[in-house]
């Protein structure tokens, strides 16, 4: 027995068990870092090593994960006598996505909704999959791909949003910032230059430093200024030779250093590559350590390198104190988990929003669309009666309702393939005057396809391309024949429009041949009605290209992706293509395609309307631009007014732009203040932006080559800081 006085001294040595039921840490009056101070002083190593390392929360290779683990992504016990939450994740960018699990609203494709250039819609629809995500019982979201689409053929385009590093940088902030508004966490990733699935696992993406600062750099910049995601996930490949998750030039220098990052960095599941050169490098968590990566590289082998000196105690507290401000920060501790039924009717509503504003028309021979209403209309292929396509991987939404899909596509991950249940054909039906002049065929035979075609007043072909992560396609062709089905319909009637469902644009051989052209991405859980409603113009199409339409891959920087569509690339062993070259540098996309004087199929932040737009006015003044958008037309709609400038011998580039919706003959005046950083020099001698002195070149229009007006500024020279 203990006397008062041994009492006493024992209780001042061991303050863990000194009052454990005063937890001030959970006073939610005091700030953050208050929080995680009082809270960090009271946990022991153990503590700090359990919420550094997260275990697998699907079931995996016949290793079951726990049932707190809700079938999401990772997961980490609650430590109970802290009162710490548990650490539950799921994917990802466009809704709940677990493979286990049905009944979520998936967005259309992150690039869909860059698509739509509105941030007020983007910063909506993060908070409806957040909404989701916690009635679900979840407080981390693996949301946020940021990584620039720098190939039409990379497996994992729609989950990323535009080559140009200032929309792709505000609409994946905004995205963020919805989804946190709803008590959770949310990612930014994949950390950095991830921007191929081919061997990703090994694959070392190289890059002049101050191009990357200046291209996917900026862009994760401005996402984490815009959406300030309280946690970043590294990419599977190697940077200049260095594994991502290890990597001291991106995780300190530049993350925590430049850019002050106060939150934590996570592995990608099995991106994981060794203990202490990851810790020191600054990866602060392990993500799922007992499955996917080659060995658990934290918790015991920290311990030891903890124990032995190898990684300071401080760093250990560092990494704790980063998670711990996070979860204080975006109110896990404040907002305990509580399981709600969705209301998907409401849900639904966003996603159908995100895809009407994110569709894109391409091509309007003739005024063909919108539709009249009284034509007998063929609807060809696609799988249009059944459903829209959704995009594959750890991103497949498996949709309330469930998967509609003909084909469940490969057993292993990334399948299934996944099929949300909105057919287009049903919506055509119910929108038109005479739902019985529409007839459907599956597209498989061709001739019968063309025939039903050649006896209607107009052709509707859908076609479908199924993309997800861990592989690239190796061209940029459709798959399955689709260029000869819509080639053998549009020889039977000139009267065809193509509705494409895909990762990314494909190439067209029979362009000329059809008369309109639909972008629809992977428009989601309201897809068909989002479509149908376009066709018949109930919806005025209001869709800007996030990224440019090469022509065909002799016009990309790399004519080849060594590998691409390999089934085998999660493996390791596969060492062929280890280095990919980014010799475009910050040239990404339509850069790229200027630098080069090619021109592409269509310019990026290409889209049309069903109305007609005039710009002019362009001004420019003390960093500010502005111009007068005019709808000629007699029907109220939106376009995307889009400011450039051109640097002194350097390539155009997005410096701003205008959302704006009109009604018939109204006028607005837009404008907007440069981010200098876009038309800015890295330098990475002094680690300054360096704005060269100067004649600039701005210019305003509805894409990047169709240019309304120009005019000329002198800049001075400007030093901005890192
Ligand atoms: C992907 C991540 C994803 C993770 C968890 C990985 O394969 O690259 O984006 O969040 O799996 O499922």
């Amino acid at each position: 027995m203990l006397g008062a006085i041994g009492l006493t001294a024992f209780i001042l040595s061991n303050p863990v068990i000194a009052a454990p039921e005063v937890k001030p840490w959970l006073d939610s009056s005091l700030s953050a870092q208050k929080r995680t101070v009082l809270l960090l002083t009271r946990m022991t190593d153990d503590e700090k090593l359990k919420l550094v390392y997260a275990i697998q929360g699907t079931d995996t290779n016949g290793v079951p994960a726990p049932p707190k683990a809700l079938q999401g992504a990772s997961y980490i016990p609650e430590l109970s006598r802290l009162s710490i939450p548990a650490f539950i994740s799921t994917n990802a960018g466009v809704g709940v996505a677990r493979r286990y699990k049905t009944g979520a609203t998936a967005l259309p494709s992150q690039m869909a909704l860059a698509a739509s250039w509105d941030t007020g819609l983007a910063r909506r629809a993060g908070a409806m999959i957040g909404e989701e995500a916690r009635n679900l019982g979840f407080n981390v979201m693996l949301a946020g791909g940021v990584n620039l689409p720098r190939d039409p053929r990379a497996g994992r385009n729609f989950e990323y949003s535009s080559e140009d590093p200032l929309l792709a940088g505000r609409m994946v902030g905004a995205l963020i910032k919805g989804v946190q508004s709803q008590y959770l966490i949310s990612t930014i990733k994949h950390f950095a230059l991830n921007n191929i699935e081919t061997n990703r696992m090994v694959m070392s993406g190289n890059i002049d430093l101050a191009a990357f600062r200046e291209s996917d750099l900026l862009a994760f910049e401005i996402a984490i200024e815009n959406g300030r995601p309280g946690a970043v996930m590294t990419g599977y490949n190697r940077v200049n030779d260095v594994y991502a998750g290890e990597n001291s030039y991106l995780l300190s220098d530049v993350l925590k250093g430049d850019w002050k990052y106060p939150y934590f960095v996570m592995s990608d599941w099995g991106g994981t590559h060794s203990t202490v050169r990851a810790v020191m490098a600054g990866l602060d968590q392990e993500s799922s350590g007992n499955t996917f990566d080659s060995q658990q590289f934290f918790l015991g082998p920290l311990k030891d390198a903890l124990k032995n000196g190898q990684i300071p105690h401080k760093r250990l507290d560092d990494m704790a104190s980063r998670i711990l401000l996070s979860m204080f920060s975006f109110g896990l501790f404040d907002h305990r988990q509580s399981i709600k039924p969705i209301n998907f009717d409401k849900d639904r509503k966003i996603s159908l929003a995100a895809a009407e504003e994110g569709i894109v028309l391409l091509k309007n021979t003739d005024h063909i669309l919108p539709l009249s209403g009284g034509e007998r209309i063929a609807v060809i292929g696609g799988n249009a009666d059944i459903g829209v396509l959704g995009g594959g991987g750890s991103a497949n939404v498996i949709p309330n309702g469930g998967n509609v899909g003909p084909d469940p596509g490969p057993k292993i991950f990334y399948g299934p393939k996944t099929y949300l249940p909105d057919p287009p054909l049903r919506w055509l039906q119910k929108l038109s005057s005479s739902a019985s002049n529409i007839e459907f065929n599956s597209g498989k035979d061709v001739r019968s396809a063309a025939s039903l075609a050649s006896r209607s007043d107009i052709a509707i072909v859908f076609v479908t391309e199924w993309s997800h992560e861990a592989m690239d396609r190796p061209s940029m062709t459709l798959p399955d024949d689709q260029d000869a089905l819509i080639n053998a319909v549009a020889t039977a009637n000139p009267r065809t429009i193509v509705v494409l469902e895909n990762n990314v644009l494909p190439r067209m051989p029979w362009l000329s041949k059809v008369a309109a052209v639909i972008e629809a991405w992977y428009p989601g859980s309201a897809g068909g009605e989002a479509i149908a409603k376009i066709l018949s113009g109930q919806v005025n199409p209001s869709g800007h290209l996030p990224v440019v339409m090469p022509l065909d891959e002799t016009q990309l920087p790399r004519k080849t992706i060594q590998a691409a569509g390999r089934m085998d690339v999660m493996a390791i062993t596969m060492l062929q293509d280890q280095n990919i070259f980014y010799t475009e540098g910050a040239d990404v996309g339509y850069r790229w395609l200027e630098r080069n004087n090619l021109t592409p199929q269509f310019p990026f932040g290409f889209g049309l309307s069903y109305s007609r737009f005039k710009i002019d006015s362009l001004q420019w003044r003390n960093d500010k631009f502005s111009a007068v958008i005019t709808n000629m037309s007699e029907i109220s709609g939106s376009t995307v007014v889009q400011f450039y400038m051109t640097p002194p011998g350097a390539t155009r580039r997005l410096v701003g732009w205008s959302k704006v919706t009109l009604p018939a003959h109204q006028s607005e005046k837009v404008q907007g203040i440069v981010d200098f950083r876009t038309i800015a020099k890295f330098s990475t001698q002094s680690d300054e932006w360096v704005v060269a002195p100067g004649q600039y070149d701005i210019a305003v229009g509805e894409n990047a080559r169709d240019i309304s007006m120009t005019m000329k500024a002198s800049l001075n020279e400007q030093i901005l800081p890192p």
